[in-house]
């Protein structure tokens, strides 16, 4: 099978002219004729590209060639060529590479709990005692379907929620130590931070290279079932445990599935036979709407076998 290969990196580093590096950063994609998603903000770059090993392996030259860009930790992931994984290419300047809505002078790495390599965590995890709490920096539906074992799961939907939920949840954390984690380390550097401000927990902790990590080296670890991401595989498996369950039905199942309704699109847990029924829409008002053609169908997505990633490339 022909693999293509997917890294996903960031690094905050003070960034003065943000633009110019979207205009780098588009000249030199285009030219690799990589795909994926690049955020820049003054506090940094928040990347996720898609192409060829010798494509992706230019990109990283060029990346530690650069001033700002050395020493990135890129996590990489072989895929099947034959799928696409990013609807082109998309660079884009923005107040912070991940929103969660602070000033980011305020809210800064600076602040960030300690980092912590998978093993360290792993080991945190194992002698976790009353005063321990493992914290999900993630949203809820990420958690949804795979998560590290008694994780606290904020209910959110978006990340800039985040800030919210601890300051209504202040007494969770008081004289604790926080084992903070997410997908790839990046939404922790700042939530830590946040965390660590408000001077309620003993000690805050980060995964460093999040679960994407974590999973390379306990892929049978405190982790159970599949890293959600942010591209077209849509959840990674880890292990073989599955986590979620059908919105329809309950039965176990780890299958997203968006509603066909493109008005409502809303992304939902759905096995098999509830989507084969409900014809890919979330529920019996959607599916009428959409046979009724009263409302427009969303574009199909491709369903993408994503049992190649996570292979490390040596
Ligand atoms: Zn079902
Ligand atoms: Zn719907």
């Amino acid at each position: 099978m022909n693999t293509k290969r997917i890294l996903l990196y960031y690094k905050y580093v003070s960034i003065a002219d943000p633009q110019a590096i979207m205009l780098w950063q588009r000249e030199l994609c285009t030219a690799l004729n990589l795909s994926g998603r690049i955020v820049l903000a003054t506090e940094g770059i928040n990347g996720t590209v898609y192409g060829t090993i010798e494509q992706t392996n230019a990109y990283m030259v060029a990346m530690n060639d650069h001033e700002l860009f050395g020493n990135i930790d890129f996590k990489d992931s072989l895929v099947n060529a034959e799928h696409e994984y990013f609807p082109g290419l998309q660079i884009k300047v923005k107040d912070e590479i991940t929103n969660l809505g602070l000033d980011v002078n305020e809210v800064s790495t600076a602040h960030g709990g300690k980092h912590l390599s998978p093993a360290a965590f792993h080991e945190a995890i194992a002698q976790a005692g009353q005063n321990t709490i493992v914290l999900d920096g993630r949203n809820q539906y990420e958690a949804a379907v795979g998560a590290f074992k008694d994780a606290i799961v904020p209910p959110i939907d978006h990340f800039r929620d985040f800030p919210g939920y601890i300051d209504q949840n202040l007494d969770l954390f008081k004289d604790k130590e926080v084992l903070m984690y997410c997908t790839g380390g990046i939404r922790c550097e700042r939530a830590s931070a946040y965390l660590k401000l408000k001077g309620i927990a003993k000690e805050v902790y980060q995964l460093e290279g999040g679960i994407h990590r974590y999973a390379e080296q306990f892929p049978d670890g405190f982790f159970r079932g599949k890293n959600y991401v942010f591209d077209a595989r849509i959840a990674v498996p880890v292990n073989d445990d599955i986590l979620g369950t059908c919105a329809l039905c309950s039965t176990s199942c780890d299958e997203f599935t968006n509603c066909l309704n493109a008005k409502c699109n809303k992304h939902f847990i759905g096995c098999p036979a509830c989507v084969k029924t409900l014809e890919n829409t979330c529920s019996e008002v959607c599916f009428q709407l959409v046979t009724e053609e009263k409302v427009p169908k969303r574009p199909m997505r491709q369903r993408i076998d994503p049992s190649l990633n996570n292979q490390p490339i040596l």
